[in-house]
């Protein structure tokens, strides 16, 4: 069941039937992609209606985002819980490994994919790394037609939104892969370059203000994000009166 969150459609899913459905797009003989939207995404796609319509045409929308579930609430719509992408791309690792299939990694500074894809195949041993590609190259046809020529099964597009839901959208099914996830930052988790907030700060809803201790830099991009709240609260408003 989709519920809207300020203009984005979110699939209201636990993780586990979050990777139920993953799993049963992988199975599927076609192309389909899966985004993970944050506030961030909301905002952006308030200015944007391509990087809208590309969200709102993706096979899973989950809410990859404290921000996103609080706002849902606020609306008076509330999602059953925060779906963290890296997450989802951990269940569809594993879901892989089982019947065994091809990876791709595309996105993130030179070298990263090719860490993150060692640490992957050390874990899952069932699973091939086809390929790997970083994300800061300018010519988007030849990188399609150099993740098409590794015929990869599932296929994570590492790039920051918008960049990388419009490269699926765009790329994707010509790609051969079955699923391909937008992950933003994943690589450099996958990689043990960016650490994960421990449990205690995530059960709290706290992962964000452990990414802005650990990255400050963050701080002006993150400043913008209690925006989305404020904003829900006026449409909550708004369709009282
Ligand atoms: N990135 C990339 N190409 C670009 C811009 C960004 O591959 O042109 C990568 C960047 O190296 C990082 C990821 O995309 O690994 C996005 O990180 P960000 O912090 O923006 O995403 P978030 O974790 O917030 O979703």
């Amino acid at each position: 069941m989709k519920k809207e969150v300020l203009g984005i459609q979110f699939d209201d899913l636990t993780r586990e039937e979050a990777a139920q459905a993953g799993a049963a797009l992988l199975a599927e003989d076609k192309f389909h992609y899966v985004v993970t939207p944050n506030p961030e995404f909301i905002l952006a796609s308030e200015r944007d209606s391509e990087f809208r319509n590309v969200l709102n045409g993706a096979d899973l929308v989950l809410a990859d985002g404290i921000g996103v579930v609080y706002s849902a609430k606020i609306l008076g719509t509330p999602l059953k819980e925060r779906v963290p992408g890296v997450e989802f791309a951990d269940d569809m690792l594993a879901c892989l490994n089982e019947r065994g299939g091809r990876l791709y990694l595309l996105g993130a500074r030179p070298g990263v994919a090719e860490e993150a894809g060692q640490r992957i195949v050390e874990r899952y041993s069932n699973i091939v790394l086809c390929g790997t590609q970083d994300g800061y190259f300018k010519d988007e046809e030849a990188v399609l037609l150099k993740v098409a020529a590794a015929r990869p099964d599932l296929l994570f597009v590492c790039l920051g939104a918008p960049k990388q839901e419009k490269w699926m959208a765009r790329w994707g099914r010509h790609t051969g892969a079955r699923l391909a996830i937008g992950l933003g930052g994943a690589l450099d988790v996958f990689a043990g370059q960016v650490e994960r907030a421990p449990d205690s700060w995530q059960r709290l809803g706290l992962e964000w203000a452990y990414r802005l201790k650990k990255e400050p830099q963050r701080a002006g991009r993150m400043a913008r994000l209690p925006l989305v709240l404020v904003k829900a609260a006026g449409q909550r408003l708004k369709k009282r009166t």
